[in-house]
């Protein structure tokens, strides 16, 4: 029982308020429990792999029009092909909606 109360502690304290670098909205980043990492779907340099991305976050909305509107500058900043497939299923099974 104490064990339990203590994870929902530390699972609600490390959620990470952050705001997209383009529109500015809020994005709540969640801390995942099972691998211990904070969920990277809208952690922009983990997708560029850019030093210059450090600490950017793009929210779900301008990840999709990135890459519907704008297929070339995505491309461009998403180089890593590994990469480049999981953030296409994250769109496709609207992970990232
Ligand atoms: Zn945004």
């Amino acid at each position: 029982m104490k064990e339990t109360i203590k994870k929902a502690q530390t699972k609600r304290y490390k959620h990470l308020n952050k705001k997209c670098f383009q529109c500015q909205k809020d994005i709540l980043v969640k801390y995942n429990t099972g691998t211990n990492e904070y969920i990277k779907k809208n952690d922009w340099e983990y997708w560029t792999e850019n030093e210059k991305n450090k600490g950017k976050y793009l929210c779900n909305s301008c990840i999709l029009n990135l890459y519907y509107e704008k297929p070339k500058e995505y491309l461009k900043a998403v180089e890593n092909k590994k990469k480049r497939r999981i953030l296409t299923t994250y769109i496709y099974n609207k992970t990232i909606n």
